[in-house]
């Protein structure tokens, strides 16, 4: 009678990784750790689809929700509201145009100190921050000002 027990626990092995994760979430981990670029989660929806996984997209957006908290995955919001997932291995930051919308990505990270800084003051367990840095580009300065914003 004791044994019905078991195929519970079987059934939990099958659904979770040994890192806990469900087998979406290292999907998607994979493809982020795989692509080294941010992509919004539409996209993600649909190479995982194109490798011809089913999954749905609410799926793919509670799975990053669960990576985010674990900190392995974290979000850039673009100028146009677009959230864009990475994992979490680049510390990279941007510059980012307001008139076309360019992104220029920069190497240097002037926080990372700061965030050792703030562990070790506040015993805060930091993932990841995020600095974006806004204005015009190179090209979009040398626009003349009354055609900004025009078309
Ligand atoms: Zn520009
Ligand atoms: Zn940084």
């Amino acid at each position: 009678m004791s044994r019905y027990s078991v195929s519970i626990t079987v059934k939990n092995i099958n659904q979770l990784s040994m890192t806990g994760r469900t087998r979406n979430q290292e999907r998607i981990l994979t493809l982020l750790q795989t692509l080294n670029r941010a992509i919004s989660a539409q996209d993600i929806y649909v190479q995982l689809r194109n490798g011809s996984q089913s999954i749905g997209l609410a799926t793919v957006y509670r799975a990053l929700e669960a990576l985010k908290l674990e900190g392995v995955v974290q979000v850039r919001t673009l100028a146009s509201g677009e959230s864009l997932y990475s994992s979490v291995q680049q510390d990279k930051h941007h510059l980012t145009c307001l008139q076309c919308g360019k992104s220029i990505p920069i190497n240097e990270c002037p926080v990372h100190e700061l965030e050792i800084q703030l562990h070790q003051f506040h015993k805060f367990k930091i993932f990841y921050h995020t600095l974006e840095f806004f204005g015009l580009c190179n090209q979009c300065q040398e626009l003349e000002p009354a055609s900004i914003g025009v078309k």
